[in-house]
Protein backbone atom coordinates (compact mmCIF):
# COMPACT_ATOMS: atom_id res chain seq x y z
CA UNK A 1 0.00 0.00 0.00
CA UNK A 2 1.36 2.72 -1.32
CA UNK A 3 1.07 6.37 0.31
CA UNK A 4 -0.51 9.30 -1.51
CA UNK A 5 0.95 12.64 -1.76
CA UNK A 6 -1.90 13.90 0.14
CA UNK A 7 -1.58 11.12 2.98
CA UNK A 8 2.37 11.74 3.23
CA UNK A 9 1.46 15.70 3.94
CA UNK A 10 -1.14 14.53 6.41
CA UNK A 11 1.24 12.24 7.72
CA UNK A 12 4.00 14.96 8.24
CA UNK A 13 2.40 17.80 9.68
CA UNK A 14 0.46 15.06 12.38
CA UNK A 15 4.07 14.00 13.33
CA UNK A 16 5.06 17.36 14.10
CA UNK A 17 1.82 18.54 15.90
CA UNK A 18 2.85 15.70 17.96
CA UNK A 19 6.11 17.08 19.07
CA UNK A 20 4.10 20.08 19.82
CA UNK A 21 4.12 22.02 17.14
CA UNK A 22 1.16 24.81 15.57
CA UNK A 23 0.07 23.53 12.51
CA UNK A 24 -0.32 26.79 10.25
CA UNK A 25 -1.89 27.01 6.34
CA UNK A 26 0.27 27.85 3.64
CA UNK A 27 0.92 31.32 3.34
CA UNK A 28 -0.07 32.93 -0.13
CA UNK A 29 2.67 32.08 -2.97
CA UNK A 30 2.50 36.21 -2.78
CA UNK A 31 4.99 37.48 -0.38
CA UNK A 32 3.77 40.63 2.19
CA UNK A 33 5.69 43.17 3.10
CA UNK A 34 8.61 41.30 1.67
CA UNK A 35 10.41 43.25 -1.61
CA UNK A 36 13.47 41.04 -1.72
CA UNK A 37 11.41 37.87 -3.08
CA UNK A 38 8.93 37.85 -6.15
CA UNK A 39 7.12 34.93 -4.87
CA UNK A 40 7.61 32.54 -2.03
CA UNK A 41 10.45 29.64 -2.93
CA UNK A 42 10.46 27.96 0.37
CA UNK A 43 8.21 27.34 3.91
CA UNK A 44 10.94 29.76 6.12
CA UNK A 45 10.35 32.75 3.19
CA UNK A 46 6.75 34.08 4.65
CA UNK A 47 8.16 33.44 8.18
CA UNK A 48 10.82 36.07 8.28
CA UNK A 49 9.55 37.77 10.80
CA UNK A 50 9.23 35.51 13.76
CA UNK A 51 12.86 34.26 12.97
CA UNK A 52 14.47 38.21 12.69
CA UNK A 53 11.88 39.01 15.89
CA UNK A 54 9.83 41.66 14.25
CA UNK A 55 7.16 39.65 15.21
CA UNK A 56 5.44 37.47 17.41
CA UNK A 57 5.20 33.94 16.36
CA UNK A 58 1.82 32.43 17.61
CA UNK A 59 4.01 29.36 19.14
CA UNK A 60 7.46 28.79 19.42
CA UNK A 61 7.14 25.40 17.18
CA UNK A 62 5.06 25.81 14.14
CA UNK A 63 4.55 23.44 10.85
CA UNK A 64 3.50 24.36 7.53
CA UNK A 65 3.40 22.91 4.38
CA UNK A 66 3.90 25.87 2.13
CA UNK A 67 3.19 26.43 -1.80
CA UNK A 68 6.72 27.62 -3.67
CA UNK A 69 7.44 28.60 -6.75
CA UNK A 70 10.97 28.61 -8.18
CA UNK A 71 10.88 29.96 -11.32
CA UNK A 72 15.21 29.64 -11.77
CA UNK A 73 14.59 26.22 -12.02
CA UNK A 74 12.46 26.05 -14.70
CA UNK A 75 15.29 25.09 -17.23
CA UNK A 76 15.13 21.69 -15.43
CA UNK A 77 11.72 21.04 -15.61
CA UNK A 78 10.64 17.73 -17.40
CA UNK A 79 14.22 17.14 -17.73
CA UNK A 80 15.57 16.15 -14.35
CA UNK A 81 13.25 13.76 -12.21
CA UNK A 82 13.53 16.11 -9.15
CA UNK A 83 12.46 19.92 -10.22
CA UNK A 84 9.45 21.34 -11.00
CA UNK A 85 8.45 25.69 -10.78
CA UNK A 86 5.91 24.59 -8.37
CA UNK A 87 6.05 22.20 -5.11
CA UNK A 88 4.86 21.74 -1.56
CA UNK A 89 7.26 22.04 1.05
CA UNK A 90 6.97 20.40 4.31
CA UNK A 91 8.63 22.28 7.27
CA UNK A 92 9.06 22.29 11.50
CA UNK A 93 10.76 25.30 12.35
CA UNK A 94 11.44 26.54 16.16
CA UNK A 95 11.87 29.86 16.46
CA UNK A 96 14.35 30.06 19.25
CA UNK A 97 12.95 27.09 20.99
CA UNK A 98 14.96 23.49 19.60
CA UNK A 99 17.95 23.34 17.87
CA UNK A 100 20.25 20.77 16.22
CA UNK A 101 19.79 18.37 19.08
CA UNK A 102 16.27 17.23 18.56
CA UNK A 103 15.64 18.76 14.77
CA UNK A 104 18.14 16.11 13.64
CA UNK A 105 16.62 12.94 15.50
CA UNK A 106 13.21 13.73 14.83
CA UNK A 107 13.92 14.43 11.19
CA UNK A 108 15.49 10.84 11.39
CA UNK A 109 12.73 9.44 13.20
CA UNK A 110 9.95 10.69 10.64
CA UNK A 111 11.77 9.29 8.07
CA UNK A 112 13.20 5.54 9.61
CA UNK A 113 10.62 4.72 11.71
CA UNK A 114 6.94 6.93 10.69
CA UNK A 115 7.86 6.39 6.97
CA UNK A 116 10.37 3.33 7.05
CA UNK A 117 12.74 4.60 4.46
CA UNK A 118 15.34 1.70 4.05
CA UNK A 119 18.31 3.17 6.47
CA UNK A 120 20.45 1.28 4.08
CA UNK A 121 19.61 3.89 1.30
CA UNK A 122 20.27 7.33 3.29
CA UNK A 123 23.13 9.28 3.07
CA UNK A 124 23.72 12.57 5.13
CA UNK A 125 25.19 16.24 4.04
CA UNK A 126 26.70 18.34 6.50
CA UNK A 127 28.17 21.52 6.44
CA UNK A 128 32.33 20.77 6.34
CA UNK A 129 32.70 23.21 9.62
CA UNK A 130 29.61 21.79 11.62
CA UNK A 131 31.23 19.10 13.59
CA UNK A 132 27.95 19.82 16.29
CA UNK A 133 25.92 18.29 13.45
CA UNK A 134 28.64 15.54 12.68
CA UNK A 135 28.12 14.40 16.39
CA UNK A 136 24.49 14.50 16.57
CA UNK A 137 24.25 12.89 13.23
CA UNK A 138 26.63 9.92 14.27
CA UNK A 139 26.60 9.28 17.84
CA UNK A 140 22.63 10.36 18.78
CA UNK A 141 21.13 8.86 15.56
CA UNK A 142 23.64 6.12 14.51
CA UNK A 143 24.13 6.85 11.10
CA UNK A 144 28.02 5.62 10.23
CA UNK A 145 30.88 7.95 9.75
CA UNK A 146 30.78 7.20 5.85
CA UNK A 147 27.43 7.59 5.28
CA UNK A 148 27.83 11.60 6.43
CA UNK A 149 29.25 13.75 3.86
CA UNK A 150 30.85 17.17 4.80
CA UNK A 151 30.16 19.89 1.60
CA UNK A 152 30.90 23.44 1.14
CA UNK A 153 29.46 27.07 1.24
CA UNK A 154 27.68 26.43 -1.77
CA UNK A 155 25.58 23.09 -0.87
CA UNK A 156 25.47 23.22 2.69
CA UNK A 157 24.86 26.74 3.88
CA UNK A 158 21.35 28.35 3.51
CA UNK A 159 20.71 31.97 2.68
CA UNK A 160 18.68 33.47 0.44
CA UNK A 161 19.10 37.39 -0.07
CA UNK A 162 18.96 39.19 3.47
CA UNK A 163 17.78 37.88 6.58
CA UNK A 164 18.13 34.29 8.62
CA UNK A 165 20.56 31.84 7.36
CA UNK A 166 23.41 29.34 8.43
CA UNK A 167 24.86 25.67 8.29
CA UNK A 168 22.26 22.78 6.96
CA UNK A 169 22.32 19.34 6.77
CA UNK A 170 20.64 17.33 4.02
CA UNK A 171 19.15 13.67 3.73
CA UNK A 172 19.26 11.89 0.45
CA UNK A 173 17.71 8.99 -0.64
CA UNK A 174 20.11 6.27 -3.11
CA UNK A 175 17.34 5.47 -5.76
CA UNK A 176 20.47 3.07 -7.04
CA UNK A 177 22.70 3.33 -10.09
CA UNK A 178 20.57 2.47 -12.86
CA UNK A 179 19.06 6.14 -12.08
CA UNK A 180 22.34 7.93 -12.01
CA UNK A 181 24.71 9.74 -14.32
CA UNK A 182 26.94 6.59 -14.48
CA UNK A 183 30.38 8.66 -14.38
CA UNK A 184 32.84 7.14 -11.85
CA UNK A 185 32.63 9.88 -8.98
CA UNK A 186 29.49 10.07 -8.87
CA UNK A 187 28.21 10.46 -5.39
CA UNK A 188 26.37 12.39 -2.86
CA UNK A 189 25.62 15.88 -4.41
CA UNK A 190 26.53 15.07 -7.77
CA UNK A 191 23.45 16.69 -9.82
CA UNK A 192 21.85 13.53 -11.45
CA UNK A 193 19.22 12.07 -10.34
CA UNK A 194 20.63 8.78 -8.56
CA UNK A 195 20.95 10.08 -4.95
CA UNK A 196 18.18 12.36 -4.60
CA UNK A 197 18.15 15.49 -2.07
CA UNK A 198 14.75 15.40 -0.02
CA UNK A 199 15.24 17.08 3.08
CA UNK A 200 17.09 20.20 4.44
CA UNK A 201 17.59 20.69 7.97
CA UNK A 202 18.54 24.82 8.41
CA UNK A 203 20.35 25.22 11.62
CA UNK A 204 19.57 29.32 11.47
CA UNK A 205 22.33 30.95 13.50
CA UNK A 206 22.77 34.17 11.45
CA UNK A 207 20.77 37.23 10.14
CA UNK A 208 22.44 38.69 7.03
CA UNK A 209 22.15 42.26 7.02
CA UNK A 210 21.85 44.67 3.69
CA UNK A 211 25.66 44.89 4.08
CA UNK A 212 26.50 41.90 4.19
CA UNK A 213 26.81 41.14 7.38
CA UNK A 214 26.50 38.18 9.22
CA UNK A 215 25.33 38.92 13.25
CA UNK A 216 24.79 35.79 15.50
CA UNK A 217 21.19 35.79 16.00
CA UNK A 218 20.52 35.83 19.91
CA UNK A 219 18.34 32.60 20.07
CA UNK A 220 19.16 30.12 17.27
CA UNK A 221 16.43 28.38 15.41
CA UNK A 222 15.59 25.71 13.07
CA UNK A 223 13.76 25.82 9.71
CA UNK A 224 13.45 22.44 7.39
CA UNK A 225 12.36 21.91 4.40
CA UNK A 226 11.00 19.19 2.58
CA UNK A 227 9.63 18.75 -0.83
CA UNK A 228 6.35 17.30 -0.85
CA UNK A 229 6.61 16.09 -4.47
CA UNK A 230 10.34 14.49 -4.21
CA UNK A 231 9.20 12.58 -0.78
CA UNK A 232 6.23 11.16 -2.24
CA UNK A 233 8.68 10.22 -5.42
CA UNK A 234 10.27 7.82 -3.44
CA UNK A 235 7.93 6.75 -1.18
CA UNK A 236 6.08 5.26 -4.20
CA UNK A 237 9.14 4.78 -6.26
CA UNK A 238 8.19 6.28 -9.46
CA UNK A 239 10.44 7.34 -11.33
CA UNK A 240 9.81 11.39 -11.09
CA UNK A 241 8.09 13.95 -9.42
CA UNK A 242 5.66 14.28 -12.74
CA UNK A 243 4.74 10.22 -11.96
CA UNK A 244 3.90 11.04 -8.19
CA UNK A 245 -0.42 9.89 -7.79
CA UNK A 246 -1.52 13.41 -8.03
CA UNK A 247 0.79 15.11 -10.47
CA UNK A 248 0.14 11.64 -12.91
CA UNK A 249 -3.33 12.41 -12.79
CA UNK A 250 -2.93 15.81 -14.18
CA UNK A 251 -0.14 14.38 -16.31
CA UNK A 252 -2.24 11.56 -17.68
CA UNK A 253 -4.95 14.45 -18.40
CA UNK A 254 -2.31 16.17 -20.54
CA UNK A 255 -1.71 13.37 -22.46
CA UNK A 256 -5.50 12.44 -23.13
CA UNK A 257 -5.74 15.84 -24.28
CA UNK A 258 -3.05 15.91 -26.69
CA UNK A 259 -3.73 12.09 -28.09
CA UNK A 260 -0.41 11.20 -27.33
CA UNK A 261 1.15 8.33 -25.38
CA UNK A 262 3.25 9.41 -22.27
CA UNK A 263 7.06 7.01 -22.81
CA UNK A 264 6.45 7.14 -26.53
CA UNK A 265 9.18 9.98 -27.09
CA UNK A 266 11.63 11.56 -24.59
CA UNK A 267 11.02 15.02 -26.68
CA UNK A 268 7.04 14.96 -26.23
CA UNK A 269 7.79 13.49 -22.47
CA UNK A 270 9.71 16.65 -21.84
CA UNK A 271 6.68 18.90 -23.30
CA UNK A 272 4.00 16.60 -21.39
CA UNK A 273 5.99 16.95 -18.01
CA UNK A 274 6.47 21.19 -19.29
CA UNK A 275 3.04 21.28 -19.24
CA UNK A 276 2.11 19.35 -15.98
CA UNK A 277 4.25 21.67 -14.27
CA UNK A 278 3.05 24.70 -15.86
CA UNK A 279 -0.10 24.25 -15.34
CA UNK A 280 0.29 23.60 -11.65
CA UNK A 281 2.39 26.47 -11.04
CA UNK A 282 -0.29 29.04 -12.85
CA UNK A 283 -3.17 27.57 -11.20
CA UNK A 284 -1.83 28.37 -8.01
CA UNK A 285 -0.45 31.73 -8.62
CA UNK A 286 -3.79 32.80 -10.58
CA UNK A 287 -5.50 31.20 -7.11
CA UNK A 288 -3.23 33.47 -5.17
CA UNK A 289 -4.17 36.51 -7.15
CA UNK A 290 -1.59 37.10 -10.17
CA UNK A 291 -2.80 37.84 -13.28
CA UNK A 292 -1.31 37.93 -16.40
CA UNK A 293 0.59 41.40 -16.89
CA UNK A 294 4.03 42.69 -18.61
CA UNK A 295 5.81 43.03 -15.32
CA UNK A 296 6.72 41.42 -12.01
CA UNK A 297 5.06 38.72 -10.84
CA UNK A 298 2.19 38.92 -13.41
CA UNK A 299 4.85 38.26 -16.38
CA UNK A 300 5.98 35.44 -14.37
CA UNK A 301 2.83 33.91 -14.83
CA UNK A 302 2.47 34.86 -18.43
CA UNK A 303 5.64 33.57 -19.39
CA UNK A 304 4.83 29.88 -17.50
CA UNK A 305 1.91 30.06 -19.33
CA UNK A 306 2.61 30.82 -23.23
CA UNK A 307 5.99 28.45 -22.05
CA UNK A 308 3.14 25.78 -21.41
CA UNK A 309 0.99 27.13 -24.35
CA UNK A 310 3.49 26.54 -27.12
CA UNK A 311 4.63 23.32 -25.78
CA UNK A 312 0.92 22.43 -26.53
CA UNK A 313 1.35 23.07 -29.79
CA UNK A 314 4.52 21.07 -29.89
CA UNK A 315 2.01 18.17 -29.08
CA UNK A 316 -0.58 19.06 -31.52
CA UNK A 317 -2.74 20.70 -29.42
CA UNK A 318 -4.56 24.03 -31.71
CA UNK A 319 -7.14 25.43 -28.91
CA UNK A 320 -6.37 26.79 -25.76
CA UNK A 321 -6.21 23.87 -23.09
CA UNK A 322 -5.06 24.84 -20.09
CA UNK A 323 -7.46 26.34 -18.99
CA UNK A 324 -9.34 22.73 -18.79
CA UNK A 325 -6.11 20.94 -17.44
CA UNK A 326 -6.57 23.13 -14.22
CA UNK A 327 -9.43 21.80 -13.27
CA UNK A 328 -7.98 18.54 -12.75
CA UNK A 329 -5.10 20.60 -10.57
CA UNK A 330 -7.77 21.93 -8.50
CA UNK A 331 -9.08 18.38 -8.09
CA UNK A 332 -6.37 16.78 -7.13
CA UNK A 333 -5.11 19.68 -4.14
CA UNK A 334 -8.47 21.37 -3.27
CA UNK A 335 -8.47 19.39 -0.10
CA UNK A 336 -5.30 20.72 1.17
CA UNK A 337 -6.05 24.43 -0.46
CA UNK A 338 -9.85 25.09 -0.31
CA UNK A 339 -9.13 28.39 -1.88
CA UNK A 340 -8.84 26.66 -4.98
CA UNK A 341 -12.13 25.31 -4.83
CA UNK A 342 -13.95 28.68 -4.07
CA UNK A 343 -11.79 30.13 -6.93
CA UNK A 344 -12.41 27.48 -9.64
CA UNK A 345 -14.36 29.71 -12.20
CA UNK A 346 -12.29 32.65 -11.84
CA UNK A 347 -9.14 30.48 -11.93
CA UNK A 348 -10.31 29.22 -15.48
CA UNK A 349 -11.37 32.34 -16.73
CA UNK A 350 -8.25 34.04 -16.38
CA UNK A 351 -6.08 31.31 -17.85
CA UNK A 352 -8.52 31.03 -20.69
CA UNK A 353 -8.54 34.87 -21.59
CA UNK A 354 -4.82 34.73 -21.41
CA UNK A 355 -4.74 31.31 -23.74
CA UNK A 356 -7.05 32.69 -26.01
CA UNK A 357 -5.52 35.89 -26.42
CA UNK A 358 -1.81 34.49 -27.40
CA UNK A 359 -3.83 31.97 -29.52
CA UNK A 360 -4.14 35.16 -31.58
CA UNK A 361 -0.81 35.57 -32.36
CA UNK A 362 1.40 32.57 -31.55
CA UNK A 363 0.75 30.52 -34.81
CA UNK A 364 1.66 33.23 -36.96
CA UNK A 365 4.81 33.75 -34.67
CA UNK A 366 5.82 30.47 -34.51
CA UNK A 367 5.87 30.84 -38.64
CA UNK A 368 7.79 34.16 -38.84
CA UNK A 369 10.20 32.51 -36.13
CA UNK A 370 10.81 29.81 -38.35
CA UNK A 371 10.97 32.18 -40.89
CA UNK A 372 13.72 34.29 -38.83
CA UNK A 373 15.80 31.14 -38.11
CA UNK A 374 16.08 29.72 -41.90
CA UNK A 375 17.48 33.54 -42.33
CA UNK A 376 19.80 33.65 -39.98
CA UNK A 377 21.33 30.19 -40.82
CA UNK A 378 21.06 31.21 -44.24
CA UNK A 379 23.53 34.08 -43.56
CA UNK A 380 25.97 31.83 -41.52
CA UNK A 381 25.07 33.34 -38.63
CA UNK A 382 24.20 31.66 -34.70
CA UNK A 383 22.16 34.67 -33.66
CA UNK A 384 18.62 36.11 -34.09
CA UNK A 385 19.28 39.28 -34.12
CA UNK A 386 17.53 41.93 -31.62
CA UNK A 387 15.22 43.61 -33.83
CA UNK A 388 13.55 39.58 -34.85
CA UNK A 389 13.14 39.36 -31.03
CA UNK A 390 11.72 42.55 -30.91
CA UNK A 391 9.35 42.01 -33.57
CA UNK A 392 8.30 38.45 -32.39
CA UNK A 393 7.59 40.53 -28.42
CA UNK A 394 5.82 43.13 -29.77
CA UNK A 395 3.69 41.68 -32.44
CA UNK A 396 3.49 37.83 -31.40
CA UNK A 397 3.71 38.43 -28.13
CA UNK A 398 6.29 36.18 -27.40
CA UNK A 399 8.27 36.42 -24.41
CA UNK A 400 11.86 37.03 -25.14
CA UNK A 401 12.67 33.20 -22.88
CA UNK A 402 10.15 31.40 -25.34
CA UNK A 403 12.15 33.27 -28.32
CA UNK A 404 15.40 31.96 -27.23
CA UNK A 405 14.36 28.60 -25.83
CA UNK A 406 12.54 27.93 -29.53
CA UNK A 407 15.71 29.17 -31.15
CA UNK A 408 18.23 27.07 -28.94
CA UNK A 409 16.35 23.85 -30.33
CA UNK A 410 18.08 24.56 -33.97
CA UNK A 411 21.09 25.61 -32.16
CA UNK A 412 20.59 29.37 -32.14
CA UNK A 413 21.14 32.08 -29.92
CA UNK A 414 19.37 35.88 -29.65
CA UNK A 415 20.89 38.88 -29.15
CA UNK A 416 19.35 39.73 -25.78
CA UNK A 417 21.57 43.17 -25.58
CA UNK A 418 20.20 44.06 -28.67
CA UNK A 419 16.53 42.89 -28.07
CA UNK A 420 16.79 45.35 -24.89
CA UNK A 421 18.01 48.02 -26.78
CA UNK A 422 15.05 47.29 -29.30
CA UNK A 423 12.66 47.98 -26.30
CA UNK A 424 14.27 50.72 -25.07
CA UNK A 425 14.59 52.74 -27.83
CA UNK A 426 10.92 52.42 -29.11
CA UNK A 427 9.62 52.86 -25.23
CA UNK A 428 11.26 56.16 -25.57
CA UNK A 429 10.25 57.44 -29.31
CA UNK A 430 6.56 56.27 -29.64
CA UNK A 431 5.57 55.20 -26.54
CA UNK A 432 2.04 55.85 -27.40
CA UNK A 433 2.50 53.57 -30.80
CA UNK A 434 4.18 50.98 -29.01
CA UNK A 435 1.55 50.51 -26.83
CA UNK A 436 -1.13 50.49 -29.51
CA UNK A 437 1.24 48.07 -31.67
CA UNK A 438 1.38 45.55 -28.73
CA UNK A 439 -2.05 44.87 -29.39
CA UNK A 440 -4.02 42.28 -28.48
CA UNK A 441 -0.96 40.00 -27.57
CA UNK A 442 -0.21 41.93 -24.46
CA UNK A 443 -3.16 44.28 -23.27
CA UNK A 444 -4.33 43.46 -20.02
CA UNK A 445 -7.61 44.98 -20.20
CA UNK A 446 -9.64 41.71 -20.23
CA UNK A 447 -8.71 41.63 -16.28
CA UNK A 448 -10.36 44.48 -15.50
CA UNK A 449 -13.40 42.52 -16.14
CA UNK A 450 -12.61 40.05 -13.79
CA UNK A 451 -13.35 39.77 -10.40
CA UNK A 452 -11.60 42.72 -8.79
CA UNK A 453 -10.89 41.68 -5.25
CA UNK A 454 -8.66 38.92 -6.21
CA UNK A 455 -6.44 41.07 -8.46
CA UNK A 456 -3.14 41.26 -6.29
CA UNK A 457 -1.67 44.97 -6.22
CA UNK A 458 1.14 46.32 -7.56
CA UNK A 459 4.64 46.02 -6.09
CA UNK A 460 6.39 48.51 -8.56
CA UNK A 461 9.69 47.49 -9.65
CA UNK A 462 11.85 46.81 -6.64
CA UNK A 463 11.32 43.26 -6.88
CA UNK A 464 14.40 41.28 -7.01
CA UNK A 465 15.27 40.87 -10.74
CA UNK A 466 17.36 37.86 -10.52
CA UNK A 467 14.04 36.15 -9.48
CA UNK A 468 12.15 37.73 -12.24
CA UNK A 469 14.29 35.72 -14.50
CA UNK A 470 12.39 33.27 -15.61
P1 LIG B 1 18.34 20.74 -5.61
O1 LIG B 1 19.77 20.78 -5.18
O2 LIG B 1 17.85 19.36 -5.89
O3 LIG B 1 18.02 21.72 -6.70
P2 LIG B 1 17.82 22.56 -3.49
O4 LIG B 1 19.06 22.31 -2.69
O5 LIG B 1 17.84 23.71 -4.41
O6 LIG B 1 17.46 21.22 -4.34
P3 LIG B 1 16.47 23.45 -1.11
O7 LIG B 1 16.63 24.90 -1.37
O8 LIG B 1 17.39 22.83 -0.12
O9 LIG B 1 16.55 22.66 -2.52
O10 LIG B 1 14.94 23.20 -0.73
C1 LIG B 1 14.53 22.25 0.25
C2 LIG B 1 13.82 21.07 -0.39
O11 LIG B 1 12.78 21.49 -1.28
C3 LIG B 1 14.72 20.20 -1.24
O12 LIG B 1 15.46 19.32 -0.45
C4 LIG B 1 13.68 19.49 -2.12
O13 LIG B 1 13.09 18.41 -1.43
C5 LIG B 1 12.64 20.56 -2.33
N1 LIG B 1 12.83 21.26 -3.62
C6 LIG B 1 13.70 22.25 -3.90
N2 LIG B 1 13.58 22.69 -5.17
C7 LIG B 1 12.59 21.96 -5.72
C8 LIG B 1 11.98 21.95 -7.00
N3 LIG B 1 12.34 22.80 -7.97
N4 LIG B 1 10.98 21.08 -7.22
C9 LIG B 1 10.58 20.23 -6.26
N5 LIG B 1 11.11 20.18 -5.02
C10 LIG B 1 12.11 21.04 -4.74
MG1 LIG C 1 17.88 23.80 -6.46
MG1 LIG D 1 20.69 21.02 -3.30
MG1 LIG E 1 19.17 21.85 -0.67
Amino acid sequence: QKLGLNELRERYLKFFEGKGHLRLPSFSLIPQNDPSLLLINSGMAPLKPYFTGKEEPPRRRVTTCQKCIRTPDIENVGKTARHGTFFEMLGNFSFGDYFKKEAIPWAWEFVTQELKMPVDRLWVSIYEEDDEAFEIWNKDVGVPAERIVRMGKKDNFWEHGTGPCGPCSEIYFDRGVEKGCGKPDCKVGCDCDRFIEFWNLVFTQFNKDEDGNYTRLPNPNIDTGMGLERLACIMQDVDNLFEVDTVRNVLDYVCKTAGVKYHESEKKDISIRVITDHIRSTTMMVSDGVIPSNEGRGYVLRRLLRRAARHGKLLGINKPFLYDIAMVVINESKEAYPELEEKRKYIQDVIKNEEEKFELTIDQGLIILSKYIEETKAKNSKTITGEMAFELHGTYGFPIDLTREIAEESGLSVDEEGFREEMEKHRKIAKEDYLKKQGSAWSDDIYSTLDKNIKTEFLGYSENAAEAKV
